[in-house]
């Protein structure tokens, strides 16, 4: 039977571990060729080491699949556009591009240093921006050429941290919920060459989250990456057409749909500041609150 991305083409950004890894090895057993990208630094982020792509990759040949592996760092903006050109010469087309790669440098906002912060945004937010620029445009130039939609899939990954708040995390929220305005923004530019851009933020239990927390033999279970590669699969299939500019939450214990910002209870305008304490303590009053890390009203 044909898998669901059968003959696609699919870069995966940090495909070497955690989620980006079971991403790789589900697309490409349902089919897809596979660029699995990733830098192979260690977790404090040093160094580069081609072996963790190449394991994936290896897998993948061993499974009967077909890869290859990419050591770009996904911010670098060269390094991007050579990412896209591998894909186009090694198996011919580029069809999906799921912007995973990602870092973690928690810290209070006093404790907050510079680099941490540079290094959260670069990563995540021009991480993101870099590829999907240059696969865009990849698409834009075929949809020119031919005349059809180029029926492609740009997959970015925000978090719960970006889009509820996490404390310790304004670097990583910051740009997670950039992620989110991006993938709606880029939604409706690429509309028009048959792209859809949606997002997942995804729970799971890797390198970057294993020490936050107790590791229960239930919380191993349901923070196994497997839960959340289904539905990146299926966004990343030709059947997922109309769906676009939406955030998936997944895990192993939910499957969701983020609804956004939304404007509440609105006031009539006044011009003196002075007369806005009673008004803005009814539109506090009469609004929903903030969601927690689980997306219900926070108490
Ligand atoms: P992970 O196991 O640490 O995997 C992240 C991968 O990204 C690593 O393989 C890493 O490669 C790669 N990477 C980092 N910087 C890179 C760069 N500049 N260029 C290329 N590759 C780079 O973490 P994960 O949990 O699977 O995270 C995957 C994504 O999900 C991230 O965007 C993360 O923020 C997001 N997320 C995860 C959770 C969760 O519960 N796990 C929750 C919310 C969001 P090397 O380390 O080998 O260099």
């Amino acid at each position: 039977m044909a898998g669901l991305c059968e003959g696609r083409v699919a870069i995966v950004t940090g495909g070497g571990r955690g989620i980006g890894r079971e991403y790789c090895l589900m697309l490409a057993a349902e089919g897809a060729k596979v660029v699995v990208n990733d830098l192979g630094a260690a977790r404090d982020g040093v160094g580069a080491d081609a072996s963790p792509a190449q394991q994936v990759v290896d897998e993948i040949r061993a499974a009967g699949g077909e890869a290859v592996a990419n050591g770009a760092d996904v911010s670098d903006w060269a390094g991007a556009k050579g990412m896209i050109d591998q894909a186009i010469s090694a198996f011919g087309r580029l069809d999906v591009l799921i912007n995973n790669a990602g870092i973690l440098r928690d810290r209070m906002l006093v404790n907050m240093t510079e680099a941490e912060w540079d290094a959260v945004i670069k990563v995540h937010l021009k991480g993101t921006f870099a590829p999907t620029h240059h696969a865009a445009n990849y698409w834009r130039d075929l949809t020119k050429a031919t005349g059809e939609p180029a029926n492609a899939r740009v997959i970015n990954t925000s978090s719960v941290s970006g889009i509820y708040g996490n404390i310790g995390q304004t670097n990583y929220g910051a740009a997670k919920q950039g992620i989110a305005a991006f993938t709606i923004i880029a939604a409706r530019e690429l509309r028009r060459y048959g792209v859809t851009v949606n997002a997942i933020a995804p729970g799971a239990l890797t390198r970057l989250t294993e020490d936050l927390g107790v590791v229960t033999e239930e919380r191993k279970a349901s923070g196994d990456p497997k839960w959340v590669a289904p539905i990146a699969v299926w966004l990343a299939s030709a059947e997922s057409k109309d769906v676009s500019g939406r955030m998936f939450e997944a895990s192993g214990t939910v499957l969701g749909i983020a609804e956004g910002w939304h404007r509440g209870p609105t006031a009539t305008p006044v011009k003196d500041p002075k007369a806005l304490g009673p008004i803005v303590a009814d539109l506090v009053a009469r609004a929903r609150k903030n969601a927690g890390m689980d997306g219900q009203d926070l108490d």
